[in-house]
């Protein structure tokens, strides 16, 4: 990485990227000691010691000055303000933590920049542990599984981002010569790439991919679907898409009524009433109702008809899924994340 005083045509809103066989290089109006940015791809053997991640020693002078050059980009070197040499490394904990440590970020998983996911991956762990340790330091007794399951969940979403930036850096800056090959005629295919840019339908996939779509719970032990399903929403261990909404008929959006920190459970239009507490019980017949402080938010959804039930975590991730307000099955599920504590659960007359 450098920062760089250019002259040239380089026009400062654009984005400017090189692609040669021996890596790329992006130039771009953003840098921090200098009006411009150069962010550059080299194999390189890192030395002993180095900081993988971390900023180490200088790029030399004329190694910035021939990057610039060879990329035919057409600016030349006024100044180098600053510049470092940043070793990448690809490697994940084995485990994410036990309590009462817990990794998250890049102590927990490393990776190259491609595809810009480290910071995303990060923030998904914070934002993944920060609710359930928020949920069980005041839930009055231990929650094993729910703190357990961080690890769970994050470690196979890591693993799957970690296998994208690799395949992306593969491409991007691989001495193997396959992706050498690749990168020598990719330039030839340039002035195709306006058309391929336009076809919004491939623009917003690859943005979607890049947006961690795949990085799903399925398999943790918070993600309970059922019996029977309830058709029309997310699996359980997927996140909440936003959509139209009503409540008590009025127009709304779900991510307008799950912005609201804690538990959102929806309630299916039909779905019968739902009473949660203990002394005295709190009835949740209305439209909407928070209980145990503001841990659990009520909605019932005109909008939606049917007698189901689905529970939304702090996170955004679809947690309970059931076709019936099934009282035994959510009061195990709100005891397993922590919200029901002691309460107890009434939905559609019967009681447990
Ligand atoms: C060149 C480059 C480009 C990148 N581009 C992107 C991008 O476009 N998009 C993206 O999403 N991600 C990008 N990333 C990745 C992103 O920067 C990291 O994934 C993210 O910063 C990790 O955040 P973190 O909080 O986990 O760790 P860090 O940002 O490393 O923060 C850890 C902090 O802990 C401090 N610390 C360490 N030890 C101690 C100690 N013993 N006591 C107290 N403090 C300590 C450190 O000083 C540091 O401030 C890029 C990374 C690099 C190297």
């Amino acid at each position: 990485m450098a920062d760089l005083e250019l002259d040239g045509p380089l026009d400062a809103g654009l984005l400017h990227v090189a692609v040669g066989s021996a890596g790329l290089v992006f130039l771009f109006a953003l840098g921090e000691g200098a009006a411009w940015r150069m962010l550059a791809t080299r194999p390189a053997v890192p030395p002993p010691g180095a900081r993988f991640g971390q900023l180490g020693p200088a790029v030399p002078g004329e190694e910035v000055v021939r990057l610039v050059h060879n990329s035919g980009l057409g600016a030349v070197v006024r100044g180098v303000r600053w510049s470092a040499q940043v070793p990448l490394q690809h490697r994940i904990a084995s485990t994410f933590g036990k309590d009462p440590v817990f990794l998250a970020g890049d102590a927990a998983h490393a990776h190259s920049p491609a595809g810009g996911q480290g910071m995303n991956n990060g923030i998904l762990d914070a934002l993944n542990l920060g609710w359930k340790l928020g949920f069980a330091s005041t839930a009055g007794r231990p929650l094993p599984e729910l703190l357990e399951s961080y690890g769970q969940e994050r470690r196979p979403a890591a693993r799957r981002v970690l296998a994208l930036t690799h395949v992306i850096f593969f491409w991007e800056a691989s001495p193997h010569p396959v992706a050498r090959l690749a990168r020598s005629i990719l330039p030839a295919l340039a002035p195709a790439l306006p058309l391929v840019l336009r076809q919004r339908w491939l623009t917003s996939k690859g943005i979607r991919l890049l947006a961690q779509p795949f990085v799903h719970y399925w398999s943790s032990p918070l993600s309970v679907d059922g019996p029977p399903r309830a058709g029309g929403w997310p699996r359980p261990g997927e996140r909440l898409p936003d959509a139209p909404a009503a409540v008590g008929g009025r127009p709304t959006r779900l991510h307008d009524l799950t912005a609201g920190p804690g538990i959102h459970l929806f309630l299916e239009r039909d779905a019968g009433p739902v009473t949660l507490g203990v002394a005295p019980t709190v009835p949740v017949t209305g439209e909407q109702a928070r209980l145990q402080g503001q841990l659990l938010h009520v909605h019932r959804l005109t909008s939606h008809p049917g007698r189901g039930v689905v529970a939304v975590r702090p996170d955004g991730y679809v947690g309970f899924r059931c076709g019936d307000a099934d009282a035994d099955r959510l009061h195990h599920w709100l005891r397993l994340v922590g919200v029901a504590g002691d309460w107890r659960v009434v939905a559609g007359g019967r009681q447990a």
